[in-house]
């Protein structure tokens, strides 16, 4: 019988520490844990994703830089982890 990769992090603790791995302000120890809950979940493996495409053309993180597809997809994200997604 397969055991379930454990999840350190959850999803919206994993999105929170995004931009301080990219910023190298993760502790060995935090990123250890960020990259192995990237690793094995899709949702923040492309959100990770898309926030470097972002860093790549800008420079730098910040919402307003998204395309208005990848932001209503993130904000859409972001709701439902907060739990205040209506839908
Ligand atoms: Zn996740």
């Amino acid at each position: 019988m397969r055991v379930l990769p454990r999840h350190d992090l959850h999803c919206q603790q994993a999105v929170e520490l995004v931009t301080d791995y990219l910023d190298g302000a993760l502790s060995r120890r935090q990123r250890r844990r960020f990259e192995a809950h990237v690793k094995d979940c899709p949702n923040c493996s492309a959100y990770l994703e898309q926030i470097q495409a972002v860093i790549a053309m800008t420079g730098t993180v910040h919402p307003e830089d998204l395309s208005p597809q990848a932001r209503d997809d993130l904000t859409t994200l972001y709701r439902r982890w907060r739990g205040d997604d209506p839908g």
